[in-house]
């Protein structure tokens, strides 16, 4: 499928669904490294950690038949949202809900390390590429949820086999700062990929590194696909050289480059449009008019999930219409996956988006993120 017929077709789905929501409701690694312990005790989710009871619903809506209390998420979106979904689910369920905010690169290094002890029942969030190779790691649980019938598009949003399903979409951006614009008037914000390459931007772009971020790993995927592996390499290894410095979390550079540290982030849209919009900092969004890359954000059961009934309700809630509305209220605003739900920002979805082969850029991420850090840009010293 062509780019433009990949977009016409995104476009059409989403705007069908926004119709439907006006009638009514109907997503080398960090080597896992085999040898990486877990993380600190203090960063687990604490299973004696639970909410004040002054801040306890005061009724349950779990169904009878769940006796678990308690749900560990390991949360990849931002704090914001994962602090108001926690909140949401306890309100509505009674269940207290510990969550841990970690980059993709990170969970995914995490969920390997955890692999015959896992603290998390549920992963929710962070693209699809992570949830794909831990799938091939075998460390994933099916589910055949009754709501994946309320899904957009099952066969690009739904594994195959159940084990991960997609809980948004988010297209990748270029942020400017309108202030460097302003100081740097022979300099356009960047509508090609070609356009980061410009010596006038040596040294004035940020991205997170891929060994950490499902973000910058998408950016990585969109390259290759893009231009074919040779070709993308060749490029990436020119764009590392523009590149101020590489932060840890995929957002975090829309934000750096909003406080003028860099002219321009490669940041996810819905992010750029976070820092716009709520963050009032001076940025214009751009889009590669060759295409851009995007995400199926991804949610998935932990093998040995030690509490399985409250991490099949949180698999469940996820993908109703009611929970994926959620977004905007927490700053989120990526597209939803299920029908019933208004878009809060159309337009980030109405560019130019390659036909992004998620199976493909999850089988490779191991070997793709450890060929970029071992060829290309280590992963010491990572902006926080
Ligand atoms: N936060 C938001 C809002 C996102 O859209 C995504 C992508 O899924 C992430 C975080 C992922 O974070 P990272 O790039 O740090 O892995």
């Amino acid at each position: 499928m062509t780019a433009k017929r990949v977009r016409s077709v995104m476009i059409h789905i989403l705007m069908a669904v926004a119709i439907l929501s006006a009638c009514g409701p109907a997503a080398t690694e960090a080597p896992p490294a085999a040898t990486e312990p877990p993380q600190a005790a203090t960063e687990a989710p604490a299973a004696t950690e639970a909410p004040a009871a002054t801040e306890a619903p005061a009724a349950t809506e779990a169904p009878a038949e769940i006796t678990d209390t308690e749900l560990n998420v390991l949360c990849t979106p931002q704090e914001q949202w994962c602090q108001g979904m926690k909140q949401e689910f306890e309100a509505k369920y009674g269940i207290t809900v510990n969550y841990v905010r970690m980059s993709s690169g990170e969970a995914l290094a995490r969920v390997q390390a955890e692999k015959d002890n896992p603290q998390f029942d549920i992963w929710w969030g962070g693209p699809i590429d992570s949830f794909v190779a831990a799938k091939g790691e075998g460390l994933l649980e099916a589910y055949d949820s009754p709501n994946y019938v309320n899904l957009i598009d099952p066969v690009k949003m739904k594994d195959v086999d159940n084990q991960w399903v997609g809980i948004y979409v988010g297209t990748l951006g270029f942020a400017t700062n309108t202030d460097w614009l302003a100081a740097n008037p022979d300099v356009a914000a960047p509508t090609s990929w070609d356009d980061l390459l410009k010596p006038e931007l040596k040294g004035q772009v940020m991205v997170a590194h891929p060994s950490s971020s499902g973000t910058s790993y998408t950016a990585l995927a969109t390259i290759l696909q893009l231009r074919g592996e040779e070709a993308g390499w060749e490029y990436l290894n020119q764009y590392a050289e523009q590149i101020s410095q590489f932060t840890k979390s995929g957002a975090a550079p829309a934000k750096f480059v909003g406080q003028g540290e860099a002219a321009v982030a490669i940041v996810f849209s819905h992010d750029i449009v976070n820092e716009i919009e709520n963050n009032k900092l001076p940025l214009v969004l751009t889009f590669p008019e060759e295409g851009t890359g995007y995400e199926i954000g991804g949610m998935a059961i932990l093998k040995g999930a030690k509490h399985p009934q409250a991490a099949r309700l949180w698999f469940d809630w996820a993908l109703t219409p009611e929970a994926q509305a959620l977004g905007p209220t927490y700053a989120a605003y990526q597209a939803p996956t299920v029908k019933g739900v208004e878009l809060s920002h159309p337009e980030l979805l109405e560019v130019n988006l390659i036909d992004y082969d998620f199976i493909w850029a999850g089988e490779h991420k191991q070997e793709f993120v450890d060929k970029f850090t071992n060829e290309i840009a280590g992963a010491d010293n990572l902006k926080e």
